[in-house]
């Protein structure tokens, strides 16, 4: 969009603009029935249509009718969404909830009607860090160093976190930080054990490299052992997901031509991913291209070869593990996993298939936890409801593992789990089977970590 439609928008949100930004016909397939209400984590929470997937949508039909202004009251309904997608599940007319909700949130923040240093500060994280991977190290490096050192127990024994507010929330949030060296440990191509059966593209994520560069490097290790040679290109860049969900769209665009022309440009299979939200985000590429044929054929074409680690494993049928974990194991699905992607049965398969492993069901794994992003940060007080209705449950399976399949629920479930009391461990599917393989616990969840 040129600059000018910009200040257009700013101005005042014409029919035109509006129609460029949001699919009329997406939002038009909603019949108001409400059978997605009972899904919703935030309707449960607060009690308000408006914090309903049908009054969400009721105030966005509003805005495009002209009836109402996408104003501080439409920003503060369509942002307290998880965007857990629970209610594309349930919704019998097949509204693409999500798609539309970021449209929505991308018309709000062209109004110009965002604080400056808000808009200061969300520029600062979609343009000047999650892309920029050197600056990520830089900062883990030195969050690495702040943990070594004891200054997260420091924090939490003077109660300073909770001095802090947001700060101290997400600095609790903090999942044990690799040596800031192991990321180096990812190839730009590692050779499959055996014969190749596969070639994958790795996607290897912004945060998820310096955070959870363990996670990544068992991804690599559980792909080789199943006759995969794994691409990981060093040039890819953040997927943009956090961006989409933030309406910042014309980064998210950026990002995604970038990681399209890179990935399509080598001979792969599949692109994997081991993150559920980031791989949400890359299924649906061609969502950012709907003016721009030639674009979004090719993010079509890149969608449709990425697969979460769970799924592809699934896919190619996995080689039986030989180390037996003798622990009673439970699953909580990512809502970007579940709802988004509509995997369910491939983690809970490939748990099963451990040997030893005693799996149990969790009694609504299906909902969302409240970590949804950065959801945990910006709304601090309705994530840690939403999550104070997941722990008893967590609780209940009496597991000594709960696994999942995203790194915000990770950290979310690992802050639940730390703060109940309990003993669990809370670990990515890819982790238990890379345990399996080579008989080595992860290093991140144990307790001499
Ligand atoms: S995405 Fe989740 S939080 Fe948002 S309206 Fe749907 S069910 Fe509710
Ligand atoms: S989103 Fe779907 S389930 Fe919810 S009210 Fe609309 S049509 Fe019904």
């Amino acid at each position: 969009m040129a600059q000018g439609d910009e200040r257009e928008i700013a101005a005042a949100p014409t029919a035109t603009t509006l129609a460029a930004l949001i699919d009329a016909a997406k939002v038009d397939k909603c019949t108001h029935c409400g059978f997605c209400l009972p899904t919703c984590p935030t309707y449960d929470q607060l009690g308000l249509e408006m914090d309903s997937p049908r009054g969400r949508i009721y105030l966005i039909r509003s805005v495009l009718e002209g009836r109402t202004q996408p104003d501080e009251q439409f920003r503060r309904h369509m942002y307290r969404c998880l965007e857990c997608r629970a209610c594309e599940t349930a919704c019998p007319s097949g509204v693409p909830y999500a798609a539309v909700m970021e449209q929505a949130r991308a018309v709000y923040e062209r109004t110009g009607a965002r604080a400056r240093w808000q808009r200061w500060l969300m520029r600062l994280a979609f343009e000047g860090l999650l892309p920029r991977p050197r600056r990520l190290r830089v900062m883990f490096r030195l969050l690495w160093l702040y943990q070594r050192l004891r200054l997260d127990d420091a924090l939490r024994a003077t109660r300073l976190d909770k001095a802090l507010g947001r700060m101290g929330a997400m600095a609790n949030l903090l999942p044990r930080i690799p040596h800031p060296k192991l990321q180096d440990d990812l190839l730009e191509v590692t050779p499959a054990v055996g014969e190749r059966r596969y070639r994958v593209g790795f996607v290897s994520g912004c945060v998820m490299k310096p955070m959870f560069a363990d996670v990544n490097l068992a991804t690599v290790r559980v792909l080789t052992q199943n006759g995969c040679e794994v691409v990981t290109p060093s040039a890819q860049t953040c997927c943009g997901a956090l961006q989409i969900h933030g309406g910042a769209r014309d980064t998210a665009e950026a990002l995604a031509t970038k990681n399209i022309d890179l990935f399509l440009g080598e001979d792969l299979d599949a692109i994997v991913i081991n993150s559920a939200g980031c791989g949400a985000a890359l299924k649906e590429y061609g969502e950012l291209f709907p003016h721009d044929p030639l674009r979004r054929e090719r993010a079509e074409e890149f969608g449709a070869k990425t697969r979460d680690i769970t799924e592809w494993l699934d896919e190619i049928g996995v080689t039986p593990p030989t180390h037996a974990i003798d622990r009673r194991v439970t699953y909580d699905d990512p809502c970007h996993l579940l709802h988004g992607q509509g995997i369910g049965a491939q983690p809970r398969a490939l748990l099963r298939a451990i040997p030893g492993v005693e799996y149990v069901e969790m009694p609504e794994a299906d909902w969302c936890c409240g970590s949804a992003g950065i959801y945990n940060v910006v709304q601090p007080e309705l994530a840690a409801g939403i999550l104070e209705r997941k722990m008893p449950h967590v609780a209940s399976t009496e597991a000594d593992i709960v696994a999942t399949a995203n790194p915000g629920c990770l950290l979310q479930l690992r802050a639940g789990v730390r703060d109940a009391g309990l003993s669990m461990r809370v670990m990515h599917v890819v982790e238990l089977l890379d345990w399996a393989y080579t008989g080595v616990e992860p290093y991140s969840t144990r307790a001499d970590a």
